[in-house]
């Protein structure tokens, strides 16, 4: 299997869209792994998660072949992961030919947000503990604990590797961590966690993003319900300048911990 990280920030990206702070004037300067970009992922070239508004930016960037896309699966409808207009581009206005009606799969608020370009989509609502399969993979949805109030994220697997990808939710998704805790025969090979906070502590009662101190936190719960192992690669991502941390800083704060940090273009082949 292979993943790919083509965006690692949250919403306002980073360097912020309207933000002169020290943390984005400093990552437009060094550039590289500090430029960040709204969060999305790829697997295995075919399966995309979430159209988050700087793909095509990510297409470009990261030379990737978007024409090879299966399937798309949706976490949830905040604009920073839906971003419907990208379907207005399967039409065959654009290139003088029909494109195959693409499935794509979601929380059932996606959907009406993405009503208008119907006919280009085979359109599938999940509900937690769903399992589907798409093109290649099979899908497990998770709920969500986050201010968009149907959200996912997903356990995805492909012969017998496995990826959960998992943001825009707090630490306190046990609904989701018990049913890990139930399916999930082998150890997961990487585990992709929110880290929208760095190190920064979360508000009081705040229960929709992580930082620093939930994913090791976090890390520490997955080993011990058996659903990671010694071999499972832990990844912090979709991160906000308000961390003010630099991507080698993170990396540093993070080693003794044994979880690296996502960075747009990252790949991991398991
Ligand atoms: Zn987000
Ligand atoms: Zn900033
Ligand atoms: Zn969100």
């Amino acid at each position: 299997m292979k993943i790919q990280w083509l965006g690692t920030a949250a919403a306002e990206g980073w360097p912020a869209v309207f933000c002169t702070c020290e943390a984005c004037i400093k990552a437009a300067q060094l550039g590289g792994k500090n430029i960040r970009t709204r969060a999305g992922a790829i697997v295995d070239d075919v399966l995309l998660i979430d159209l988050n508004p700087d793909l095509y930016a990510q297409k470009l960037s990261l030379g990737l072949d978007l024409c090879l896309l299966k399937d798309i699966i949706v976490t949830h409808n905040h604009g920073d992961h839906l971003t419907p207009l990208y379907i207005e581009f399967r039409k065959a206005v654009y290139y003088g030919k029909a494109l195959p009606v693409i499935p794509i799969y979601g929380p059932y608020d996606i959907m009406d947000d993405l009503m208008p370009y119907k006919e280009y989509l085979e359109m599938h609502t999940v509900e937690a503990g769903d399992e589907f399969d798409t093109a290649m993979h099979h899908v497990t949805v998770l709920p969500a604990v986050h201010s968009a109030k149907n959200g996912k994220f997903y356990l995805i697997e492909r012969e017998g590797k496995s990826f959960l990808y998992m943001h825009d939710t707090g630490f306190q998704c046990d609904e989701a961590l018990e049913m890990l805790k139930q399916r999930v025969r082998h150890p997961i090979d990487v585990i992709s966690m929110d880290c929208t906070y760095g190190p920064n502590p979360l508000p009081p009662n705040y229960t929709s993003h992580m930082g620093f101190a939930e994913n090791i936190k976090l890390k520490e719960r997955f080993m011990r319900d058996g659903v990671a192992d010694g071999h499972t690669r832990f990844v912090s991502n979709h991160f906000s300048h308000n961390g003010h941390m630099l991507h080698e800083d993170m990396c540093k704060y993070m080693e003794p911990y044994g979880i690296e940090i996502a960075y747009d273009g990252m790949i991991a082949e398991i």
